[in-house]
């Protein structure tokens, strides 16, 4: 934020020269003319410092607007991607962000890891395979971890599961 203080004090400070200025007209006194130029070069510059500073400030608040500017669009860029996914319990409280089919805009339905949701990164759960116990396991890549989806099945209970190609 400019220092609205610094701009002002910069304004009185070139008043004061410019009074200095209109008042040598009606000295004599060479020393005292030259005092008084002295002294109104002086607060000119001092102007100029503040000037200076106050330039510098602003370019620093655009700096700041700039860096706000792409937050807010990361923001938004991140609003839309998620407004896509919709959170699904795939049994037995085992969850994670699915693509919602009417947002999928020619994508296959698929999965994100809901870690790396939380972290506003859209990550692809891959599939690895179906466990012992009946679940699926997905991996995410970026962050390394593993989800296993889906309810847990006793392997004494069988004939709960259904039977597909590929299972175990
Ligand atoms: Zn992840």
């Amino acid at each position: 934020m400019v220092d609205m203080g610094l701009i002002t004090g910069a304004v009185t400070t070139l008043k004061t020269a410019v009074d200095i200025a209109s008042s040598l007209k009606e000295i004599n006194d060479l020393t005292v003319m030259r005092n008084k130029v002295i002294e109104m070069q002086n607060l000119i510059m001092s102007a100029q410092g503040t000037a200076v500073a106050a330039q510098s400030q602003m370019l620093q608040m655009v700096h700041e607007i700039a860096e706000l500017k792409a937050q807010v669009a990361k923001v938004e860029e991140w609003k839309a991607t998620s407004e896509r996914y919709h959170l699904v319990d795939y049994g037995g409280n085992t969850l994670a962000y699915e693509l919602t089919e009417k947002a999928a805009n020619g994508e296959p339905i698929h999965r994100l890891c809901p870690v790396c949701f939380e972290q506003r990164r859209r990550s692809i759960l891959q599939f690895r395979f179906k466990t012992n116990a009946g679940q699926q396991k997905y991996a995410c890549v970026p962050c390394d971890r593993e989800f296993d989806f889906g309810h847990r099945q006793s392997s004494s209970a069988p004939a709960h599961r259904t039977i597909s190609q590929g299972g175990w």
